[in-house]
C-alpha cells in the first residue's frame, strides 16, 4: 500500500544557535546548542474548489517566475546589466495593479519565487566560477514548476486543518504532530496529489551510544558493505515495479503523441516512478536509521571521488541514489549526535587491509587474497576495513574522542 504520508527527514541546513550565556563573577559561560532543520510533508486533502485556487496560484507564480526570467536575461545580454531579485521585489506592488490576477496571491509567495529564481542564478554564477559546465536558468514549463511557498507568515494550523492566506481552509492528513517552531510552509503538487511541507527548527534527538565503529563501502553489486562483513544489498521492491515500468513506457510510446490516450499513459508512468522514488527512499531511510542506532562512527567515502575511482561502471544513477542516502545518512548523525567521516577512496579495494600491501586486482575479481599475509576476505569487506581505518585515523584529527 502506498504511503500517503511520510516524514522527510532531508538534511537541508544546519545552524549554531546562541542559546543562553549565564555570568558566573568573572566566567562567562556561552552555551552553543545546534539546531537542526527538520522537514514534515503531508498529504492533503483537497475540494474542487481549494485545488482550482492552488492550480491557479502555481500558474501565476510560474509565469511570475518566467517573466522574472525574461527581464534578468535580456538586461544581462542587452545592456549587461545585472537585475537582482530585490530590484525585482520593488516592481510587485506595479505587477499587481497591471494585473490584478496577481492580488489573489500572498506576497511572501510572490517574493519567494523572485528567491528561488535569484538561487538559481546564484548557483549559476558559482558554477561559472568554478569552470564547471553551467546550464542558464530555464523557462519553466507547465509541469516543471510545482511548488510555492510562504516563507515566514500566510499560514496557521489549527487541528487538522491548514489556513492559507488567499486560498481558504485545506484538511491535512496529519499523521504526526509536529514537533518545534515552523519556519516555511511549502505546498507542492505531485502528479494528482497536493502535499505541504513545513520545515521545523528544533534539537537533535541524541541516540544511546554503542562505543562500535564502522566502515561502509557502497558498491553496485551489492548497497553497501560493512567493515564487519555485513551486506546490504540494493533495494529489492525496485526489481518488480521494473516489469511494470517497462509495460508502461511501452504503452506510452506506442500511443499517438497528442491522443488523449497518450496522455493517460503518462499519467500512468509517473505514478510508477513517484512509487519508485517512494520505495527508494525508505529503503534508505530504514538503512540510515539502522546505521546511526548500531554505530557512533560512521565512515563513509567522499562521493565526488568516487565516481571518478570507479570509472565506467559508476552509472549516473547509482550517483544520486548514494547521494540522497548519504545525505539522510548525514542529517541522522547530525540529529543523534553520532559522528561520521568522509575518506578518500582511491585505493580502498586494492590496499590489504591487514598488512597494507597492495594488491591489484580490476573490478571483476571479487575476492581479495594477500599473498603477502594470506588473508582472503570479500574485495567489498576489505575495502569497507581500509574506508574504517582511514576513518579512525582521521578522527581524532577532526573531532575530539568523547
Ligand atoms: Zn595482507
Amino acid at each position: 500500500m502506498e504511503r500517503i504520508c511520510s516524514i522527510i527527514e532531508d538534511e537541508t541546513q544546519k545552524s549554531g544557535k546562541l542559546l543562553c550565556a549565564s555570568n558566573h563573577s568573572n566566567l562567562v559561560e556561552l552555551i552553543m546548542t545546534k539546531t537542526i532543520i527538520k522537514a514534515y510533508k503531508f498529504r492533503l486533502q483537497t475540494s474542487k474548489a481549494v485545488e482550482a485556487k492552488l492550480e491557479n496560484t502555481l500558474n501565476l507564480c510560474r509565469e511570475l517566475y518566467n517573466s522574472a526570467l525574461r527581464e534578468r536575461k535580456d538586461a544581462w545580454t542587452i545592456n549587461r546589466i545585472n537585475v537582482n531579485r530585490f530590484d525585482q521585489d520593488k516592481q510587485l506592488p506595479e505587477i499587481k495593479k497591471t494585473n490584478p490576477e496577481y492580488k489573489d496571491i500572498h506576497s511572501q509567495v510572490l517574493q519567494d519565487v523572485l528567491k528561488r529564481l535569484d538561487k538559481s542564478f546564484q548557483s549559476f554564477f558559482r558554477r561559472v566560477k568554478q569552470g564547471v559546465k553551467a546550464g542558464f536558468p530555464r523557462f519553466k514549463g507547465k509541469n516543471w514548476f510545482d511548488s510555492f511557498c510562504y516563507a515566514q507568515s500566510g499560514f496557521s494550523i489549527s487541528g487538522s486543518h491548514l489556513t492559507l492566506s488567499k486560498i481558504g481552509k485545506v484538511k491535512i492528513k496529519l499523521s504526526r504532530s509536529v514537533i518545534g517552531k515552523i519556519k516555511t510552509c511549502t505546498i507542492k503538487k505531485e502528479i494528482d496529489k497536493w502535499f505541504v511541507i513545513f520545515t521545523v527548527e528544533t534539537l537533535p534527538e541524541p541516540l544511546d551510544k554503542t562505543g562500535e565503529s564502522v566502515g561502509l563501502d557502497v558498491g553496485i553489486s551489492a548497497f553497501a558493505t560493512l567493515s564487519d562483513g555485513t551486506q546490504i544489498d540494493n533495494f529489492k521492491y525496485y526489481e518488480s515495479t521494473q516489469k511494470k515500468l517497462r509495460i508502461a513506457q511501452r504503452r506510452v510510446s506506442r500511443r499517438k503523441k497528442g491522443s488523449n490516450q497518450r496522455r493517460k499513459a503518462v499519467l500512468q508512468l509517473k505514478k510508477i516512478h513517484r512509487k519508485i522514488r517512494n520505495q527508494r527512499n525508505d529503503f534508505q531511510h530504514k538503512v540510515s536509521t539502522y546505521l546511526v542506532k548500531t554505530y557512533d562512527l560512521i565512515t563513509i567515502e567522499k562521493l565526488n571521488i568516487l565516481g571518478m575511482s570507479r570509472g565506467i561502471l559508476s552509472k549516473q544513477v547509482n550517483d544520486v541514489a548514494w547521494n540522497s542516502f548519504f545525505q539522510k545518512l548525514r542529517y541522522k548523525v547530525e540529529n543523534t549526535g553520532k559522528k561520521s567521516i568522509e575518506v578518500n577512496p582511491n585505493g580502498t579495494s586494492q590496499i590489504c587491509s591487514s598488512c597494507g600491501e597492495i594488491v591489484k586486482k580490476d573490478l571483476s575479481v571479487r575476492v581479495h587474497h594477500c599473498h603477502h599475509c594470506n588473508l582472503t576476505i570479500d574485495r567489498d569487506e576489505n575495502a569497507a576495513l581500509n574506508i574504517l581505518r582511514l576513518g579512525l585515523s582521521l578522527k581524532d584529527v577532526t573531532y575530539s574522542v568523547g
